[in-house]
């Protein structure tokens, strides 16, 4: 064990997840690369935590960054106004297609996630919440309730009223072998019933991830979301739509992942990337929605002047260089590729994904561990996950190019190879 994990072991929590098992330190990186503390250099195919949106040392963030320094405000008040923030709140919320949108900035995605309840269960006067088998939606009380992950969900003490819905769960015996529609027409079958015998009526939202990030990078169905929206609006449920893995054009085909489904949401949540490494996070509301609690609130740090830099400068750099058509086409390159691959290794159960977030699914948790390892040697950074430890995520930076497209699918293919050579 090295020295800084040992310490590491002493002070930090024995759950903290660490990646590998000798886990690294990054000391530096540049454009999609990192380097280690032994100076090992690896193509960063999760781009942090999808926090590391456009890759390492962009100088348009640095520079953004050290301007708001150089004013010698790292962060005052938010009850001040921030010239930045509200720069930011018009963009994201002329971006979200919500009509009348307003923004309100946290630091966290699970912040985030609980600001959307809250405004939920106070516009509907209501506890009872839907939310998805296999989501994750974060690690306060609020966000661990709507989560369905043993893994992230250590106790059952639960603020809200939750009713898990079908949608990603297909493995399932009772549909198995079901075409996309009569899956979908299950999954509403089953809300209709839920609404009508399980549930008082006023429930208050359904909060949902476009594609389930630590579930697996799982995708509902064409047509699930909007069948499920039908029947939401016919009793005025609010539909929230959870974008912190899924925004800012990483699936390649919609800025924010709900517009693959067609359905403009009531709210949504974001986080991770935004600030290219600096902590931001947020909800975009419906005025009506956002502006009907009468507390008095404000983030001490959310929408903080130094994340407000960052932020606006990432988000400038995804439109000024198109990065979701990046997106759609290096995801391509490399989706295919796998899906090509997964034809001749029986180990690989499943390829998916859409632009930049994308997953192997193997058949053991081992076999992922063993994954992770192969191209940790090879010079790859990926995910382990998904609700049965399975699985590999990737989601690159949307900076990447067709050449890193090309080295790290590569990477990912010699490694399957290596495991179905040794599952055989
Ligand atoms: N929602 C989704 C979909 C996530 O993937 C995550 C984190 O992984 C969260 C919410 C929680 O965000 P944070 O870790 O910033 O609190």
């Amino acid at each position: 064990m090295s020295e800084l994990l040992a310490r590491h072991r002493a002070v930090m929590p024995a759950w903290l997840a660490l990646n590998y098992t000798e886990p690294i330190e990054i000391v530096s990186g540049k454009g999609n690369r990192v380097i280690d503390g032994d100076g090992k250099s690896y193509l960063d195919f999760f781009a942090g935590i999808l926090t590391n949106m456009i890759g390492y040392d962009v100088p348009e963030v640095r520079e953004a960054v050290e301007r708001q320094l150089a004013t010698g405000v790292v962060h005052t008040s938010t009850a001040y106004l921030l010239r930045g923030q509200v720069e930011l709140a018009e963009k994201i919320a002329r971006l979200s297609g919500i009509p009348d949108a307003k923004v309100f900035f946290t630091n966290s995605g699970t912040e985030a996630n609980e600001t959307a309840l809250l405004l939920a269960t106070y516009a509907r006067k209501s506890d009872q919440v839907f939310a998805m088998r296999q989501s994750y939606h974060g690690r306060s009380f609020g966000a661990i309730s709507v989560t369905a992950n043993r893994a992230w969900k250590n106790n059952s003490l639960s603020p809200l009223n939750v009713h898990f819905l079908h949608g990603t769960d297909r493995h399932l015996t009772q549909f198995k072998g079901l075409s996309d529609a009569d899956y979908v027409k299950a999954c509403v079958d089953d809300l209709r019933h839920v609404l009508a015998t399980s549930v008082s009526n006023d429930v208050a939202a359904l909060i949902a991830e476009p594609i389930q990030g630590v579930g697996g990078f799982t995708m509902a169905p064409d047509g699930l979301f909007a069948a499920y929206k039908e029947v939401l609006d016919e009793q005025g449920i609010l539909f929230i739509s959870d974008e912190v893995q899924t925004g800012w054009g990483r699936t390649g085909s919609a800025f924010f992942g709900i517009r693959n489904h067609g359905v403009t949401p009531d709210m949504l949540t974001f986080a991770k990337g935004l600030g290219n490494g600096f902590a931001v996070g947020g909800v975009v509301a419906r005025g009506d929605l956002m502006d009907a609690p009468h507390a008095v609130g404000l983030s001490t740090f959310g929408g903080n002047p130094i994340s407000m830099a960052a932020a606006n400068a990432t988000l400038d750099f995804v439109l000024d260089h198109d990065l979701q058509a990046n997106a759609a086409r290096t995801g391509a390159i490399i989706i295919n590729g796998l899906k090509e691959a997964a034809e001749r290794l029986p180990v690989v159960k499943e390829v998916r994904g859409k632009g930049l977030m994308f997953a192997v699914e193997l058949e053991s948790p081992a076999q992922a561990s063993r994954f992770m390892e192969e191209t940790k040697k090879a010079g790859l950074l990926a995910g382990k996950g998904g609700l049965y430890g399975n699985a590999i995520r990737m989601a690159p930076p949307l900076t990447l190019t067709v050449d890193e497209a090309v080295e790290g699918l590569g990477i990912i293919v010699t490694a399957l190879e290596t495991i179905n050579a040794e599952a055989a």
